[in-house]
């Protein structure tokens, strides 16, 4: 029988109660019991696909193509696991679901009301993961924090779920902030008597509480928090905030929250074995000589919008025992004071994906400099776009080559619609999503760093390479090292004259893990490192 494990948040969002569902995945795997995680998102829309990364970050595409809060990709880095849509629900997704049924007759005589038939469908994703994932547990983040009006059916499910599957089987994990007054330099515990206050209204006792704090939490506060909240004293568990998230899960096993968790549900555990974490985590916190790579996008300031990206970044460093110094460069900063100026020290561009024309001259901008100064450069889905559309402008000697996403009437459409999306209208999960097979061209940048010659990645566009263009290109010394296996689509392109330009449609940030970095990510971190910009001094070698 699957056990499951329900994460609500307190006081605040944002405190990282993403880190600490995976954490808690991570340190259940260590004792090899199996798992499963989902997100429930409180939010109408169905998915995250449509929105702002302003608003949301990060989109997460998942191996079956579903468009997902950016906390997967947490999930999946810790735990290691490929997730599915089933992994991620949203209030958009559960209400559709109930009114189809209504419209279909489903329910016919009856009143549709929150209590039981929206309850109901949402504890029906939980069991259906259980059920696909057959996992010992099912750990489920419930979006947003305790009180917030569009959460409430949410944490009526949850409540419900203690009857359904017996109270043996549930799990209550609440994570709070503690703020810190500095005028009287103490952690107060007051709001998260409040937020665990308003869960026992619904009727939920917490039997796990995890307090956020920048600052260390004495044992006082613990008992406090015990006391006022009716929570076993060990099983309030402090979460100092630390360098590096992959520390999460040490520090949660150092204070017994993985043996707690097991004892308290029962579990068959094997010893834990965090090895391979912990060595990690000292990697990671002792990094090597940086590598400057500047990041050049449309939502710089949000860094979460490149979540994916940013730790992708981080895992090939670790692979070459350096860290990164990572410049986050607007792309409209670009076309405004010019690439010298903002990327005069980068060892290597990247570009990211994105929609829309704001700064794609930027980024234009951006690759012609990397192309023109031998600087590795690593185009990721818009990437790509960017990368072609700047070789064409040089290659057919014109400055009209273009997308037509940004210019629909360009004499040279060089990435156009890919023909099943030219007559869709409805713009939610309609892209070309989820994983295709991308077969590598012997001999290419590509397909040395894949070391193989079929390859599965995943995909979140509605433009792509037009083929009007493929021989002109070619000939100009664009390669075309990764193909759709039936020949017809670009998926992964390189520059023949280049030390290494590489760019692909497909996103692969998200399939990089800790310790397992992706191999584009670590051929162009691995040759980055070795590029010495204008002013930089050769590492003195060490005499043996
Ligand atoms: N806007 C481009 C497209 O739709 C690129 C998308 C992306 O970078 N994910 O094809």
């Amino acid at each position: 029988m699957t056990k499951y494990i329900f994460i609500t948040g307190g006081v605040v969002s944002s405190v990282g109660k993403g880190i600490t569902v995976a954490s808690i995945g991570t340190i259940l795997k260590s004792r090899q019991i199996t798992v499963s995680v989902q997100k429930l998102d409180p939010y109408l829309n169905v998915d995250p696909g449509t929105m702002s990364p302003y608003q949301h970050g990060e989109v997460f595409v998942t191996q079956d193509g579903a468009e997902t809060d950016l906390d997967l990709g947490n999930y999946e880095r810790f735990i290691d696991v490929n997730l599915t849509a089933d992994s991620n629900v949203t209030s958009g997704q559960i209400y559709s679901a109930v009114i189809a049924k209504e419209r279909r007759g489903d329910f016919l005589g009856g009143t549709i009301q929150v209590v039981p038939h929206v309850t109901t469908e949402i504890k029906e994703r939980f069991k259906k993961l259980a059920q696909k994932s057959q996992a010992e547990v099912v750990i489920i983040e419930v979006g947003g924090t305790v009180g917030d009006i569009e959460g409430q059916p949410f944490l009526e499910a949850i409540r419900q779920m203690r009857n359904d599957v017996g109270r043996d089987n549930v799990l209550y994990v609440h994570v709070t902030l503690l703020p810190y007054l500095t005028s009287t330099q103490e952690l107060k515990t007051k709001p998260t008597q409040h937020s665990v206050n308003e869960l026992r209204r619904i009727g939920i006792q917490p039997d796990i509480i995890i307090c956020r704090s920048d600052y260390p939490i004495s044992e006082g506060i613990r008992d406090k928090i015990s006391l006022f909240c009716d929570v076993d004293r060990q099983a309030v568990i402090p979460l100092p905030t630390v360098s590096t998230i992959y520390e999460v899960p040490l520090v949660l096993e150092e204070e017994g929250l993985g043996q707690l968790v097991v004892d308290k549900l029962s579990l068959k555990a094997q010893p834990t074995d965090l090895s391979q974490w912990r060595e990690l985590v000292t990697c990671l916190k002792a990094p090597g000589e940086p590598v400057n790579i500047a990041l050049v996008g449309k939502y710089v300031e949000l860094k979460d919008a490149y979540f994916s990206v940013r730790e992708a970044l981080y895992h090939a460093a670790l692979y070459h025992n350096r860290d990164i110094n990572l410049t986050w460069v607007a792309s409209e900063a670009v076309e405004r004071d010019g690439s010298d100026a903002l990327l005069r020290s980068a060892q290597g561009i990247i570009v990211p994906g994105g929609f829309g024309v704001r700064g794609i001259e930027g980024m234009i901008k951006a690759a012609s400099y990397a192309r023109n100064n031998e600087i590795p450069y690593l185009g990721l889905c818009l990437g790509m776009h960017v990368m072609v559309i700047e070789f064409a402008r040089y290659a057919l000697g014109s400055a009209e080559p273009n997308s037509t996403e940004f210019d629909a009437s360009t004499p040279y459409p060089v990435i156009d619609l890919l023909p099943e999306q030219k007559n869709i209208e409805n713009k939610g999960g309609t892209m070309r999503l989820g994983n295709y097979p991308c077969q590598l061209v012997q001999g290419s940048h590509a397909a040395s760093a894949f070391g193989q010659s079929l390859v599965y990645e995943r995909h979140r566009h509605r433009f792509e390479f037009n083929n009007e263009f493929r021989s002109r290109l070619g000939e100009a010394g664009m390669v075309y090292s990764g193909l759709s296996p039936d020949g017809k689509l670009v998926e992964v392109c390189e520059l023949a004259n280049h030390q290494w330009m590489v760019s692909c449609q497909f996103h692969p940030e998200f399939g990089s893990r800790p310790g397992r970095p992706h191999p584009l990510f670590r051929d162009f971190i691995g040759i980055a490192k070795d590029i010495l910009r204008e002013g930089a001094q050769p590492p003195l070698l060490s005499f043996k």
